[in-house]
């Protein structure tokens, strides 16, 4: 089942069921403070606070999504992209909770040729918030679900609430057992490898207030409107279905992946490492062809500068499989062929962004031969005086002035016999980060300007955690 089929079952089955198709929204979310979407409903927001009236009761889309908090997980989980798409159906004071786990039950179960996702009764668990004893009902009278395959969570796993006064409720979560192979039995509470997080319900379901933290609040009532938001990983589904490991091994995905093998002679499959650093390639190949397509040029600061890191991630990880040359023209085509059926934007733009991409290529592997001859008077220098340690004000220089990630510098410094100064080089990033941050005090008037979206930022995921160090900079809220 391709992942263009996934998309057209989905928007079908809720579209036949009275949901409004909403096309995705841009990457670049509506929003000054907000970095990127992170999630289907972020679109969807304002009619979810009732700040605008909704003006559909139920709606459908499939979003296009970017979460650069995942970004440590790429390549080593089987299911953390940094771009992915989610698939949401939505609610604004319409049906609720029974209708939520219905509708999802109902999409999992159908045979694939009566339209549905077609996957088994038995290898389906799901997770409910402790106190919801009224989904665990449904979901025993609606799935038929023993009680065992029903787990209870706590506030930290399944409750959703933004972390500030406002809507809140719990959570239902949808897993898939991949079987005995993948991991010990016991459910998702046990092990989150062999059963794959599928689908997250949300029941907007109380008005809180007294938010100390996520999980710390008072339940002041009943919301007089109650929202479904709902959260279905299109990528997770797809390699599920595929009968691939993983979800960078999709039909969206593993061109790219097998370009960045070819490229580098090596096979995927034949070595953990190189397998990771093919994953990573293919998943930020295809993150900033989607966020270049979207209007985000690589830059210094804000979005671009996360743009940018993921260009040199990727990069970087095809230097470690040896390949020095340039390879953006093959990755970024293999990409754009896997995602323009999808997104035909992706074709119509690709002469900008290609543009974009080998500029920043070659900027980088200009700036990597720069450095690294810097680098290498360094290590010289440092070997003369009989010293083993290169400093760390070497390491801050190549990172602030030649944009190398700590990492490249201790790799590269490895292979010269030398280890850096690592506290001396975290001291200074500390420091540029404080002046990084007085900097961004004296700005903030602008980013003050909260729009209603602004009450959502603590859904997290504007900080770009990525690579090694974050810079201040990256932080937009
Ligand atoms: P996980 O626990 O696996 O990190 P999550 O609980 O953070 O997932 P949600 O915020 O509940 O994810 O998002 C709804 C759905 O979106 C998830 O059930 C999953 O299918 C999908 N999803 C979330 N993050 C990613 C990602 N980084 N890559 C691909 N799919 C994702
Ligand atoms: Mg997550
Ligand atoms: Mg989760
Ligand atoms: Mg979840």
């Amino acid at each position: 089942m391709q992942t263009a089929d996934i998309q057209r079952r989905w928007l079908d089955f809720f579209g036949q069921r009275g949901h409004t198709v909403v096309p995705s929204a841009s990457l670049i979310a509506d929003d000054p403070t907000v970095m990127f979407t992170i999630a289907g409903m972020v679109p969807f927001i304002p009619y979810l606070t009732g700040v605008v009236p909704a003006p559909y009761p139920r709606a459908t889309s499939v979003q296009k999504c970017i979460r650069t908090n995942d970004i440590e997980e790429v390549g080593k989980t089987t299911r953390h992209g940094t771009f992915f798409q989610m698939n949401g159906n939505f609610s604004f004071g319409d049906y609720f909770k029974e209708g939520a786990i219905t509708y999802a039950w109902e999409l999992l179960t159908t045979p694939e040729s009566d339209g549905g996702l077609g996957f088994a009764e038995k290898d389906l668990w799901v997770t409910v918030y402790e106190d919801d004893d009224e989904a665990r009902q449904l979901w025993k009278k609606i799935a038929g679900l023993p009680d065992e395959r029903i787990q209870s969570m706590g506030k930290e796993d399944n409750y959703w609430s933004t972390g500030q006064p406002g809507p809140a409720g719990p959570c239902s979560e949808i897993y898939f057992d991949r079987g005995p192979a993948y991991g010990p039995e016991g459910g998702p509470a046990v092990d989150d490898t062999r059963y794959i997080e599928i689908w997250n319900l949300v029941f907007m379901q109380y008005a809180i207030e007294d938010v100390r933290s996520k999980t710390e609040f008072r339940i002041v009532g009943e919301l007089p409107n109650k929202n479904i938001d709902t959260g279905m990983g299109m990528e997770r589904v797809a390699f599920l279905k595929q009968g691939v490991e993983n979800m960078y091994e999709i039909d969206q995905v593993r061109p790219v992946l097998d370009a960045a093998a070819a490229l580098s002679g090596r096979r995927y499959g034949a070595n953990p490492d190189d397998d990771v650093r093919m994953r990573v390639i293919a998943d930020h190949v295809r993150s900033s062809l989607m966020l270049m397509t979207d209007g985000v040029a690589p830059g210094n600061e804000g979005r671009g500068y996360i743009l940018r890191r993921l260009m040199r991630r990727s990069i970087r990880a095809m230097r470690l499989l040896g390949v020095d040359a340039p390879s953006f023209d093959t990755l970024f085509a293999a990409s754009r062929d896997a995602m323009s059926a999808a997104y035909p934007e992706v074709a119509q733009n690709y002469d900008r962004v290609s543009r974009l991409a080998l500029g920043e290529e070659d900027a980088f592997l200009r700036t990597l031969v720069a450095g690294t001859s810097i680098l290498d008077v360094a290590v010289a220098d440092t070997k003369t005086g009989g010293g083993s340690v290169l400093a760390g004000d070497t390491a801050f220089q190549l990172h602030d002035t030649f944009g190398f990630p700590i990492d490249l510098t201790l790799e590269m410094a490895e292979e010269a016999g030398l280890s850096v100064d690592r506290e001396a080089f975290d001291r200074l990033m500390a420091e540029q980060r404080s002046r990084a941050k007085a900097d961004a005090k004296s700005k903030k008037a602008v980013l003050a300007d909260v729009s209603v979206y602004g009450a959502f930022r603590s859904l997290g995921e504007t900080r770009f955690l990525g690579y090694d160090e974050l810079e201040a900079e990256t932080r937009v809220v």
